[in-house]
């Protein structure tokens, strides 16, 4: 049971621990049992972590240093991609090739910000003087907390650990006790090329007891968290205890509006892409289907037609379109919203309950879901469901579908098909969200900002913005030509 790697070496819990088994969704077996970690061994890598932060050896290292870490590590998860992708693929119920594109973005992510680490130098400030000198510099915040959901379990964490590796902070992780195993494997990467002992700490096991101590614990100066709305709030408010810096990357409802004038045959194609993609069970999944009133009846029928043919699978089927849902309590939310959908009058059109198939039995699959008459105060149009559950409402102008895509508490991302350019861009700048894509759903790039409006997030993860989060500013003023200021005159 040594998973835990703190300070340089792998570890056991501190105390006597039961494991926690880890279940590979596609058919309730269990992969493997690991370790789940005590408040004991939180305070231990909190203590590693800050030791490292202190030592010269990763103190003193530069930009460009760092920098070639990142590269390292980039380097050796290519050299493994198939085999990282195949256990994130195991543990999370994803599709072969879907686990194998979550490891190229976390390599692209390691890519992104050794490039920009020594770019960003301080900078220097016009003091408007000719005696005094004035400089902007950027530090490492110091020592940070990072815990993970168990959607994209690794890109997650890259999100958090190459920003923060980059910038010079030392760390402790957690991933989500339900997807451990890729993020045990990255630290076997860190433990193989040598990355300096306390910079990267991994601990194991429930958010109540675990996570909440990384989040409380007096020597941590940010918590960077990845997770459920209610979770974000809970950590808000203990790390305002200590004054942490915090950054939050929470849930979404997210929005895809499609205009009459949209190529119908790609608008419906993305429509299945931007929310049955991993199930449903992405955080920008464009689950949230606004349609324009005259091609609602074409639009639905053809979107239900493809989406029956959607094929539900385990990644060892390699036919499998899209897997299973995470976990049994997992499925029974979804269920419990489909419930919910049909007492609040919506047309339930396809879905709605497991795959019939006797070798999908044992897994915990969940078949893609279109509600259609939906209105925008039923509880399945405003709260997040997490899983393949599309609902439809419609439109007939453009201000009504900004106003409805803007009907959220949330404000993560959401998308625009249209032939029209300016409406286009019109209808993305008027969207209040933290990500718009036109004509196209989920692509992201490292190098542009990622994150929330409203209750969907604190802050920005990639792009120049995700270095910064783990970076203060120092301004160093400096007079070269002092002279006594005598505002006191120095007598009673
Ligand atoms: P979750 O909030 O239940 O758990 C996330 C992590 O927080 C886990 O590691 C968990 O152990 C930990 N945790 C739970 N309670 C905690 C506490 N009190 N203190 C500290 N840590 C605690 O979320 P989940 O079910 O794992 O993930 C799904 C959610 O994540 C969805 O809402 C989804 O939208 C969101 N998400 C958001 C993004 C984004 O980029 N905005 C990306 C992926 C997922």
């Amino acid at each position: 049971m040594r998973h835990l790697y703190i300070n340089g070496n792998w570890t056991a819990p501190a105390s006597d621990t039961p494991g926690r088994a880890v279940l590979n969704p596609a058919d309730g077996t269990t992969i493997t049992q690991v370790a789940e970690a005590t408040v004991e061994d939180v305070d231990a890598a909190v203590a590693a972590a800050k030791a490292a932060f202190a030592n010269p050896t990763w103190r003193d290292t530069t930009a460009a240093e760092r920098a070639d870490w990142l590269r390292r590590i980039a380097d050796e998860m290519q050299a493994d991609k198939a085999r990282l992708g195949r256990i994130e693929s195991d543990d999370s119920g994803k599709t072969l090739p879907e686990g194998e594109i979550d490891i190229d973005d976390v390599i692209s992510c390691f890519r992104y910000f050794a490039d920009i680490a020594a770019h960003h130098a301080g900078r220097v400030v016009d003091t408007g003087s000719n005696t005094a000198i004035s400089r902007v510099v950027y530090e490492p915040v110091g020592v940070c907390s990072m815990i993970a959901p168990w959607n994209y379990p690794l890109m997650q964490m890259a999100w958090k650990i190459a920003p923060a590796l980059a910038a010079g902070c030392t760390m402790v992780i957690k991933p989500s006790e339900v997807t451990p195993l890729s993020t045990i494997e990255f630290l076997r990467i860190v433990d193989r090329l040598g990355l300096p002992p306390g910079v990267i700490n991994l601990v194991l096991g429930s958010g109540a007891s675990v996570g909440n101590r990384m989040v409380e614990h007096p020597d941590v100066d940010l918590v960077s968290f990845t997770g459920g709305l209610a979770t974000g709030k809970r950590i808000m408010a203990t790390a305002a205890e200590t004054v942490k810096k915090v950054a939050l990357e929470l849930g979404g409802k997210n929005p895809n509006v499609v205009f009459a004038d949209a190529d119908f045959d790609i608008a419906v194609d993305q429509a299945m892409n931007a929310a049955f993609t991993h199930s449903g069970q992405v955080c920008s999944a464009g689950v949230r289907l606004i349609v324009e009133e005259e091609i609602h009846d074409q639009f639905v029928t053809e979107l239900v037609r493809r989406t029956e043919l959607i094929r539900v699978g385990k990644a060892t089927d390699e036919r499998a379109e899209t897997g299973p849902l995470v976990s049994a309590e997992h499925r029974a939310k979804v269920e419990e919203y489909v419930a919910v959908g049909l007492d609040e009058g919506a047309t339930l059109r396809c879905g709605g309950k497991r795959p019939e198939e006797a070798e999908l039995a044992d897994g915990f699959f969940f078949l893609p879901t279109i509600f259609d008459n939906c209105r925008r105060d039923m509880r399945i149009v405003q709260e997040e469901i997490f899983g393949p559950v599309i609902t439809i409402e419609t439109f007939t102008t453009e201000a009504q579908a900004l106003e409805l895509a803007n009907d959220t508490e949330y404000g993560l991302a959401g998308g625009v098909f249209t032939s029209d350019a300016s409406r286009a861009q019109r209808v993305a700048i008027g969207m209040r969200h933290g990500t718009v894509w036109i004509n196209d759903y989920h692509p992201y790039l490292p190098q542009a900002e990622w994150g929330g409006f409203g209750r969907s997030g604190v802050g920005r993860e990639l792009g120049p913005t995700g270095l910064d989060e783990y970076r203060e500013s120092k301004h160093i003023y400096q007079n070269i030509a002092p002279e006594p200021v005598r505002w006191f005159s120095g007598q009673k």
